[in-house]
């Protein structure tokens, strides 16, 4: 896992993929790091390049790391451009206006006076998503109010607040209860004590039920999340408002402080980081995030334990294998299905039919990690693993070679086995869906031409959108052509029933092919 010495591509944008007009961006990690991005509300922008395929346009411009939708942050900057002092202080007056209106203190102060107060007089704004005190309940009086919030319900807080869905910046997707059960089981049964929650809220919480309701398992967690709502319902050392996309502490130093001391407690023994970032974050910058936290956790550590690597789950969907791989080579794949409550496709349907495509990833043995008989898993003696009961062991591969758990079929052509519904095409000299149209990746992903995930999945897609509106936008300050906007806006209109069109058919192809 040696750091990256020069700055490299995160994103292999494979100029063959054919579809005209459009372009990819990728990100460009920093390879100075004396030279600080410029700062957005979510902390310091990420480097970004534009990859034109009919032009030479390399021009490199900062961007929100976070927010992978202008309209959730609008940050843009060339990087060789010069703001002017004045422009500068309006953008360090408006990161301050973006901040949260109360610090991390002011928040654990109402906490404690929240629980002190009578049921009667606990109140929660659901408009707001914010728990009330009694001064605050003129203000609210006219928007939707919970009231009687019980101790328990303040320990459940992701079934309280409603999940933050826009896919291009929180994308919270909430664990079933079962995925949720099985992972703290998991965890337990390895013998962990801490667990470092990266955007999994609802794990964190159930740690911390099981931890008060059993007073053998004591294990901790502390949350390190963007949504910040949260800080309502722990205290600091439970919770750090944070940016998983680039390192960032929102509460300065003194969070950053707080994760140091959860990863370092016990010399760095017993514990574990869990992270289950948006899907359509870039998985670079992650990695960068990871190792950053990874490093904390080895400073902790004496010299004799120099070769132990911090434990990690890293929950994703599994046509990230390969990229997962590259960037954390001891990382293997486990063959369990992670189910959400509030994800139509990542669900197990109610025929029991699994078809999550979200795994997790981790660096533990996987022969140490049992997966669930009842939820139809079992042991394969020749992989010394556990995987999907469809998961056939193939003797040609020497594997069980499933991916999405269903049972695959060996292709003595291809060398590999291949999914069900593939058959051979002597045309392309590989398998493929049967309707597909032997013109090279169409059928694959749209965006970067790999053939395993669609355009939906697709690591690049949201960054690629949203840089080329970001581009748009800045050639538009340019010109104005009030005229043109009437006209784009309806075409921008008929695009985007176009797009929900393709978007469903997509998801009815996901689920069928
Ligand atoms: N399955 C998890 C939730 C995963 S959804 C659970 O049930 O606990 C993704 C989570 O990451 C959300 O909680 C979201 O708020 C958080 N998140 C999204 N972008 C983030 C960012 N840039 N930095 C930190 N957390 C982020
Ligand atoms: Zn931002
Ligand atoms: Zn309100
Ligand atoms: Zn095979
Ligand atoms: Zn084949």
């Amino acid at each position: 896992m040696a750091a990256p010495t020069e700055s490299f591509r995160a994103v292999e944008a494979k100029g063959s993929v054919g579809h005209r007009g459009s372009s990819a961006v990728e990100v460009v990690l920093p390879s100075d790091p004396t030279v600080s991005a410029p700062l957005c509300p979510h902390g310091p922008t990420l480097l970004f390049v534009k990859v034109s395929q009919e032009k030479e346009e390399r021009r490199r411009f900062y961007a929100c790391s976070a927010c992978r939708d202008r309209k959730d942050c609008n940050f843009f900057q060339w990087e060789d451009e010069k703001l002017s002092g004045a422009r500068l202080a309006a953008r360090e007056a408006h990161n301050q206006r973006c901040q949260p209106p109360l610090s991390r203190r002011q928040c654990v102060e109402r906490y404690l006076k929240f629980i002190e107060l009578p049921l009667t007089q606990r109140k929660f704004c659901q408009r707001c998503q914010q728990l009330l005190l009694p001064d605050d309940w003129g203000e609210h009086c006219e928007h939707p109010v919970m009231c009687d919030i019980s101790i328990t319900q303040l320990r459940r807080p992701s079934q309280l607040l409603y999940p933050l869905e826009n896919k291009k910046t929180n994308a919270q997707y909430l664990f079933a209860d079962r995925s949720c059960q099985f992972l703290v089981d998991l965890l337990s049964t390895l013998g962990f004590r801490r667990v470092l929650c990266v955007g999994t809220p609802r794990l964190h919480e159930l740690i911390r039920l099981t931890a008060s309701d059993d007073k053998k398992s004591n294990t901790k967690s502390l949350l390190l999340d963007i949504d910040f709502r949260y800080s309502q319902f722990y205290m600091e050392d439970s919770f750090c408002h944070y940016n998983m996309f680039n390192h960032h502490f929102f509460d300065g130093k003194a969070a950053l402080e707080v994760c140091r001391a959860f990863l370092q407690e016990d010399k760095g023994e017993g514990v574990i980081m869990v992270t289950d970032p948006p899907f359509g974050g870039l998985i670079e910058p992650l990695a960068v995030t990871f190792r950053k936290l990874i490093a904390m956790w080895k400073e902790g550590q004496s010299q004799d334990d120099s070769q132990k690597e911090l434990p990690i789950f890293w929950i994703f969907p599994y046509f990230f294998e390969s990229r997962i791989c590259q960037f954390f080579p001891s990382f293997c794949m486990l063959d369990y299905q992670v189910d959400y409550d509030n994800h139509a496709l990542y669900k197990h349907g109610k025929t029991g039919r699994k078809q999550s495509p979200v795994r997790i990833f981790t660096n533990i043995p996987s022969n140490k990690i049992i997966l669930p008989p009842e939820e139809g898993y079992r042991f394969c003696p020749l992989c010394q693993r556990y995987v999907s009961l469809e998961n056939q062991h193939c003797d040609q591969c020497n594997s069980c070679t499933s991916k999405d758990g269903r049972k695959w079929n060996h292709c003595f052509l291809c060398k590999k086995c291949v999914k069900p519904s593939w058959i051979h095409c002597h045309i392309c000299n590989h398998c493929a869906v049967p309707d597909h149209s032997c013109k090279g990746p169409k059928d694959g992903c749209f965006i970067c031409g790999e053939l395993d995930h669609k355009r939906s999945t697709c690591p690049n897609i949201s960054t690629s959108k949203r840089a080329n509106k970001a581009v748009r936008k800045q050639k538009q300050r340019k010109s104005n052509k009030m005229k043109m906007e009437t006209t784009k806006r309806q075409s921008m209109n008929h695009t985007s029933v176009t797009r929900k069109k393709k978007k469903r058919e997509r998801a009815h192809q996901y689920l069928c092919s």
